[in-house]
Formats: C-alpha cells, sequence, structure tokens
C-alpha cells in the first residue's frame, strides 16, 4: 500500500488547524471528519469558546480568520460575591473572540477543501479498529477526535490525572436579553463560577454563558433542569440563579427578551479532566499521535482547551514538516514540546477546581485596588504559562503586589 502522507482524524478545532498548517507547509494531508461541514452547521451548541491571542494570530497566519470583528470583548470584569463583593475590570491587550463554533469549525473545513484538501467524511464515529486500518495508509495518524475519543489507544496517565469524575455540573448556551458588557467571570463562592461574554451565533449577536456549578452546592440544580419540559420555568429558574449567584449578570438582564435563544443552543452535561498517554504503537507498525482533547480534556474553568488544541496542532504540523521518521520517538518528542504550554494549562485548570489558595485571594484583592494589577491579571487568560507561574507560585503574587504603584486607583465599577 503505497503511503499518502499524514492521516488527521478528527475535524475540531485541533484536527482543522493541524489540516490546515499541513496544507501550507505543502505536506501530504487527508483529513477524517465525522461529519460534513454542513452537519456541523446544523448540530448542537458544542462549547462556549472564547479564542485568544495566540489562537487568533495563528487563525490569521493560515488565512482562515472568520467572523472576525463580531464577538470581541475589550475587557474583562471578575467579581467575586461577598459582603462586600470583590471586584475589578481589566482592559484586554487582545480582545477575546467569541464564535460559535457551529460557524468557525465548518468555515475551516470549507477552507482546507476549497484549497485542495482531501476530506474522508466517515459514518458516524469509528474507534480504534479504524484508526488502525487507516494508518496503513499514512506515515503517521494524529488523532484530534475530542473527549469521546478512541480512549483504547490512549491510556489515561494517572500520575498527571487527579480527578477521577468531574468536579464541576455544567450548563452552557446561548441567550437573548442580556445586555453586551465584554467578559465577565463570576464566582459564587463554594457554589460555583459563571463566564458569560458577547457571542457572534448563528442568530447574530447573542450572549454566550456557561455555569460551572459544584456538585451538591445550590447552584447545580440548574445546571441540570430540563429546557424542552418546561421552556418558561427553565428561564425563570435560571434568571433566580442569576440574581442569587451572579448579580452583575442579573443586573444586565431584561426580563421582557431574556431566554434561551432554542433548544439546540443549550449543553448540559460534566467533563472528567483527564490527560491520556499520547503516543500509540499500532498492530501496522505506525504510530498514532493524541493531540488537543484526545490527548487531554480539561474542565473549562480556565478557557483554554481550544486554545490549547490549537497550539498543539500548530507544534504537531512544524514537526511533522521538519521531516520524519514518524516513529514513537518522534511522537514522544511532540508530546514533550506540547506539554510546556499544556503542561501549565492543565495544571492551572485543575487548581482552578479546588478553593482560591491563599495567594490567589491576595492577588484577586490587590486587583480590586490596582488598575495595572487588574489589566494585569485578566491578561494572564491569554498566556497560560505566565498564568501559571504566577497562579502556582505565591512570591511571584507578592513581587507583583509589591510592584503594583504607591498610588492605586479604584478599577472600574
Ligand atoms: C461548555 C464549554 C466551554 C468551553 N469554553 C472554552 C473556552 O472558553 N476556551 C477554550 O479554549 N476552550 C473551551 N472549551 C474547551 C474546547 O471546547 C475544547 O477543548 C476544544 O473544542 C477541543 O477541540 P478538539 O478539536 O481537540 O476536539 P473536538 O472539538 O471535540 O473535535 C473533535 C472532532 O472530531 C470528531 N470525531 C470524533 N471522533 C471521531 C472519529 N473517530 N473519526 C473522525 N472524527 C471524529 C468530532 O465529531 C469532532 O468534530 C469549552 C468546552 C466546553 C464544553
Amino acid at each position: 500500500m503505497t503511503s499518502r502522507g499524514i492521516g488527521v482524524v478528527g475535524a475540531g478545532i485541533s484536527g482543522l488547524t493541524l489540516a490546515l498548517r499541513l496544507q501550507q507547509l505543502g505536506v501530504d494531508v487527508t483529513l477524517y471528519a465525522e461529519s460534513s461541514a454542513d452537519g456541523m452547521r446544523r448540530s448542537r451548541l458544542p462549547n462556549t469558546v472564547a479564542r485568544m491571542k495566540a489562537t487568533r494570530a495563528r487563525e490569521q497566519a493560515l488565512g482562515s480568520e472568520h467572523f472576525a470583528l463580531a464577538g470581541l470583548s475589550d475587557t474583562a470584569k471578575i467579581s467575586i460575591k461577598g459582603e462586600p463583593p470583590l471586584e475589578f475590570r481589566g482592559a484586554l491587550e487582545h480582545s477575546f473572540h467569541a464564535l460559535d463554533f457551529r460557524l468557525l469549525i465548518p468555515a475551516f473545513l470549507d477552507d482546507f477543501t476549497s484549497r485542495g484538501g482531501r476530506l474522508v467524511v466517515t459514518e458516524g464515529s469509528p474507534g480504534a479498529a479504524e484508526v488502525e486500518r487507516w494508518s496503513a495508509d499514512h506515515e503517521l495518524i494524529v488523532v484530534a477526535a475530542g473527549r469521546r475519543s478512541v480512549a483504547e489507544l490512549f491510556p489515561r496517565d494517572d500520575r498527571r490525572s487527579p480527578y477521577d469524575r468531574p468536579q464541576r455540573s455544567l450548563l452552557a448556551g446561548l441567550y437573548s436579553g442580556i445586555a453586551p458588557a465584554g467578559f465577565s467571570y463570576n464566582v459564587s463562592p463554594g457554589c460555583g463560577e459563571i463566564f458569560q461574554m458577547p457571542m457572534w451565533t448563528r442568530d447574530g449577536l447573542a450572549a454566550g454563558m456557561l455555569i460551572e456549578a459544584i456538585p451538591g452546592s445550590p447552584l447545580e440544580p440548574v445546571t441540570r433542569l430540563s429546557y424542552l419540559d418546561d421552556p418558561r420555568a427553565f428561564t425563570r429558574t435560571l434568571e433566580k440563579a442569576l440574581a442569587e449567584h451572579a448579580p452583575r449578570i442579573a443586573e444586565r438582564i431584561d426580563p421582557g427578551s431574556f431566554a434561551p435563544l432554542g433548544p439546540d443552543d443549550l449543553l448540559q452535561g460534566a467533563v472528567t479532566p483527564v490527560v491520556r498517554t499520547p503516543v500509540a504503537k499500532l498492530s501496522t507498525g505506525r504510530v498514532a499521535l493524541a493531540i488537543g482533547d484526545a490527548w487531554i480534556t480539561n474542565d473549562p474553568i480556565t478557557g483554554q482547551g481550544a486554545n490549547l488544541g490549537s497550539h498543539c496542532a500548530w507544534v504537531t504540523a512544524e514537526a511533522i514538516a521538519g521531516g520524519g521518521p514518524y516513529g514513537e520517538e518522534f511522537g514522544r518528542s511532540v508530546a514533550a514540546e506540547m506539554w510546556r504550554v499544556a503542561g501549565p494549562v492543565t495544571e492551572w485548570s485543575n487548581a482552578f477546581l479546588q478553593p482560591p489558595a491563599e495567594h490567589v485571594l491576595r492577588l484577586f484583592a490587590g486587583a480590586a485596588v490596582h488598575r495595572g494589577l487588574a489589566d494585569r491579571f485578566v491578561n494572564l487568560f491569554s498566556d497560560p504559562v505566565a498564568a501559571w507561574a504566577v497562579f502556582s507560585d505565591p512570591a511571584q503574587v507578592d513581587a507583583l503586589l509589591a510592584a503594583a504603584p504607591e498610588v492605586s486607583l479604584p478599577a472600574a465599577p
């Protein structure tokens, strides 16, 4: 059988960024996707992703910027509920871009095929046997098939996976009736976190919102409510939960028009954070390398998964373009390079699922009174390596607080 370059399984942000970059670098690539671009456009809301600086720069380098002027947040506001609440707003040096993945991912797929990319649309969701079979046709197969991935090929790495069950119950959705005000991150101590931002969707500009409820907390029931059973009760209960746990969002709600855009614009569930072994030797003698959520699935609490998938894809493409052989050693070296960012993302995401450490609370308190610190804090979300260096190290927090200006300005309300 003649080998046809690289096989990429999965057409999410990881697989498509990889396929587009390989195509750009002149590497022969075949993309295996579960669904056509039109099928993706019609699907249920898969997430509520904010894409940040480096991801957006990679899309620009690929010539694949889509809907780039809509769904932007130029500021991020952090509110921690309490008496009094702790709050600050920071200016983002590089806007966050929130675009419904049912617009972004099919647009990437169309870019790939319109530039001559080879696409195989698979029937349903194939497993390890299909990956083994397809691998015979390729020098290397990269599995970017997301968190429901072929787990048999990539067993859990216990050392890097501290949780064996979800730490949050999730309700993600798109809504009308919330006035836009940039990105906001609202903490209800002991109950969970609520993220909200303007988002460009199939219906134009809407409000994207993710509720991360701690299991067993008073916030959890709303994440399990059925919308279809009683849409009005769902909306009223959600409004009450926001008034209780995220009052800064609740005060921007217009009760007359607040509602989910539609039943397919809601997503409920939970994620068990897991890091998998990224390299598998297949019966064909070829190697499979896992990237993105297929390798590491984090809870979305720090908003890094898609950004990390894009990063992994880029690192992998550069290594592939550097030449083979694409054996296990190649896979391990790419994984080590990816871990330089994936490690901080994973540790940060896992840490933020726990109550905040004392030095992180000190940083929150400092940011609430120093404008410069507030700006520094919110921009950390675009730089996970720097973020984890700060959040994991009380000495770094002390240094930041010591460097804050003597005359402090209250952060903007
Ligand atoms: C509610 C929520 C909010 C989030 N918010 C953020 C955020 O703000 N910022 C951020 O960076 N991340 C966020 N994330 C995480 C982000 O959505 C994921 O990390 C990212 O989409 C993973 O991309 P991926 O390409 O690796 O996998 P996926 O997006 O899962 O894509 C994999 C693709 O492969 C296909 N597939 C699966 N199996 C096969 C197969 N065997 N053969 C062929 N195709 C297959 C699937 O249909 C899918 O299209 C959020 C996630 C959720 C759930």
